[in-house]
């Protein structure tokens, strides 16, 4: 089953698109599953859990971070994760950094943009981002970098408005791509669901989250 689903949605999505298993709720025998099937890239949303799985599956997986992350929790997953999806500011970056000093690593970071019409979900505005990677203060952090954005469209019906939502966060993405430093270098645009995967690789997506097409909804 997971792995005829995997199978489905890589040849909608085409090789140039990455699939994150999106596997938070799930039990790790799913996981498994889907590590089975091939599956390496998964994708949390909260910290305990990923951490009770991460010591569960093989050491190869990658661990995705892709909900709220509050700077308390970091030190946690900074040993292991692989992609941060959901840096919100300064502040949380400031943490992260910190905490792959500590590990001797760079913590790979995409920025979360505010692209959806509702007040309910996370996320900086194109001024915000622009004003921070511009910043003294980020130009310091040589312990993260910051690799793409990531953005969630409205949940509504109406295809039209999700494009569009899409194709403005793909927009912006190409605006900051001329911009390169030692920290910044964009090469991932994280958009698209179960629900509007199509749509964000339509608009230019290179990594889909999706959770309940893969697993299934119970
Ligand atoms: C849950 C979640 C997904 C996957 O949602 P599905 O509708 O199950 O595909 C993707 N991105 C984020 C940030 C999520 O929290």
């Amino acid at each position: 089953m997971i792995a005829a689903n995997i199978d489905k949605i890589k040849q909608q999505i085409g090789m140039g698109v990455q699939l994150i298993a999106v596997s938070k709720t799930k039990p790790v025998e799913m996981l498994m599953e889907a590590y089975q099937a091939g599956q390496r890239a998964f994708g949390e949303n909260k910290v305990q859990e990923m951490l009770a799985k991460q010591i569960e599956m093989p050491s190869d997986v990658q661990w995705h971070l892709i909900g709220h992350l509050q700077s308390n929790k970091v030190k946690q997953i900074a040993p292991f994760v692989h992609l941060i999806h959901s840096v919100d500011g300064i502040k949380l970056l400031e943490v992260i950094n910190k905490e792959a000093q500590k590990n001797n690593r760079v913590i790979n970071c995409l920025l979360q943009i505010y692209i959806a019409d509702e007040d309910t979900k996370f996320g900086l505005s194109e001024a915000e981002t622009e004003g921070m990677i511009h910043s003294v203060g980020f130009a310091q952090l040589a312990n993260i970098k910051i690799v793409g954005l990531m953005g969630m469209a409205t949940n509504t019906n109406d295809e039209s408005k999700i494009l569009a939502e899409f194709k403005s966060l793909k927009t912006f993405y190409d605006k900051l791509k001329p911009h390169q430093a030692a920290n910044f270098d964009l090469t991932t645009l994280s958009m698209g669901m179960s629900s509007d995967y199509m749509l964000a690789v339509k608009a230019g997506s290179n990594m889909v989250r999706v959770g309940s097409l893969v697993f299934g909804t119970w």
